[in-house]
């Protein structure tokens, strides 16, 4: 498969050079040339091999058939359930993986896929990428122990949740958890200038793993296939909380190759660039608002343009595939406490935001049925034991971590103090 960038079109890359290379020069966003489709007969097959089915065609040549399985056998070494909370709403966890988050899938599979480049090309990789939680332990995870790579993380002091900071931290080894004296933002803008420097790249291939990297975004339509095969009747609705849209767009990639999906509800937090464009057809950037639901406060998401293409590609109706949702922190709350009262299930803010833009949607259109993504464990963020009234039990894989010791440097915002850390690793 081929990929091209969204920006100039005739710039073109294979697999391995997108993965490798994770946005192209030009600043666009690579996107493969052609839309694979698959046979129904798949969804009858056990999950790995469904997932090895999927992604083999956007992988082609670059990862030959017997290790790419084996990627896709390590990735999946957790369930995806979906649970029925109501007779027609179901939640699709997500969290039973290592970091307890959905990103853990992509994270497991693009390591294993640099690990196999690195051997191939005998180099050292150094992935560098910028977290506001969630991203930044999945890559830690997902990277620790893989061999010729090392991980930088760049985190921002004192914003990030308990459970998260102790998943970037007590690493070590050949993960550099760097707490930055700043906020996201500022991490942000270090990380995107430490993967243009000169001085770094001299020494090792150096790539992001943000959701713009396609290892990291393609497996992400592994659970849509897995869900659905779960799902019993007619098409599912399925509710997505959104932020950078990379989870959105995957589970439409799969809508776009076949997979039975009735509609997508793009479920979004106060930031709301895309739900205003889908209501008056202006695209207008604002910078993020902080919410409850934290890793979606994206000003400007960086996977939207994903879905203009396969929307394209696949010639289907923005509309007809999409409804959007703004949930404010109020109901969020609401629908936190009111969902632990009624069902006793505990929500996290991600997924109750989804819960509540999937129930208010099917309470206009009786008779569909649906299931939302709970896209994190509801334990990483402090909030939720304030909203419920009480505290919720650490999981056993939590528990263990508490009890390590947190490894992680103290840098000031200013890139070169990073970028001293990384070339004294690289020697
Ligand atoms: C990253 C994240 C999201 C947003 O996913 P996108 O692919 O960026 O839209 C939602 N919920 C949680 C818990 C996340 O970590």
């Amino acid at each position: 498969m081929q990929y091209f960038s969204t920006n100039k079109r005739s710039l073109h890359a294979d697999f391995e050079q997108a993965v490798l290379q994770g946005q192209p020069d030009d600043n666009g966003i690579y996107f493969p040339v052609s839309i694979p489709s698959f046979d129904q007969a798949v969804m009858s097959l056990p999950e790995v091999d469904i997932a090895f089915r999927v992604i083999q065609p956007f992988v082609g040549e670059a990862i030959p058939e017997l290790p790419l399985f084996e990627i896709c056998r390590e990735t999946l070494s957790f369930p995806f359930p979906v649970v029925n909370l109501t007779k027609d709403i179901g939640s699709l966890e997500l969290f039973h993986g290592p970091t307890m988050a959905f990103k853990d899938v992509g994270a497991r599979f693009m390591s294993r896929c640099l690990q196999y480049f690195s051997q191939k090309r005998s180099g050292r990789t150094v992935v560098i990428v910028a977290t506001s939680g969630d991203t930044g332990g999945a890559v830690a995870s997902g990277f620790h122990g893989v061999q010729d790579v090392d991980v930088v993380i760049l985190f921002p002091k004192g914003r990030v949740s308990r459970i998260q900071e102790l998943q970037l931290t007590t690493h070590g080894d050949n993960v550099i958890a760097l707490e930055v004296d700043g906020s996201f933002d500022d991490c942000q803008a270090m990380a995107k200038q430490l993967l243009a420097d000169r001085d770094i790249k001299a020494k090792a291939y150096v790539t992001s793993a943000n959701s713009i990297n396609i290892a990291r975004w393609l497996p992400q339509q592994f659970y849509y296939f897995f869900a659905v095969k779960q799902w019993e009747g007619a098409s599912p609705i399925i509710s997505v909380p959104s932020g950078n849209f990379g989870n959105l767009a995957a589970g439409l990639l799969a809508k776009a190759s076949g997979l039975k999906v009735k509609r997508f509800i793009a479920a979004c937090n106060a930031n709301d660039v895309v739900h205003r464009f889908l209501k008056t057809g202006r695209y207008e950037v604002k910078p993020s608002v902080s919410t409850l639901s934290n890793a979606m406060d994206v000003g400007n998401p960086s996977n939207f343009v994903r879905i203009l293409e396969i929307v394209d590609k696949a010639n289907l109706e923005l509309k007809d595939v999409i409804t959007s949702c703004s949930i404010s922190d109020d109901e969020t709350t609401e629908t936190m406490q009111r969902v632990d009262k009624e069902y006793g299930y505990v929500l996290d803010p991600h997924g109750a935001v989804a819960f509540k833009a999937l129930s208010d949607h099917l309470e206009l259109d009786p008779g569909e049925r649906g299931f939302f993504l709970e896209t994190a464990h509801p334990v990483k963020f402090d909030s939720v034991a304030d909203i419920l009234g009480r505290s919720i039990d650490l999981p056993d894989p939590v528990v263990k971590m508490t009890e390590k010791q947190k490894v992680s440097i103290g840098i000031p915002h200013e890139t070169n103090a990073a970028k001293d850390i990384i070339l004294h690793r690289l020697g």
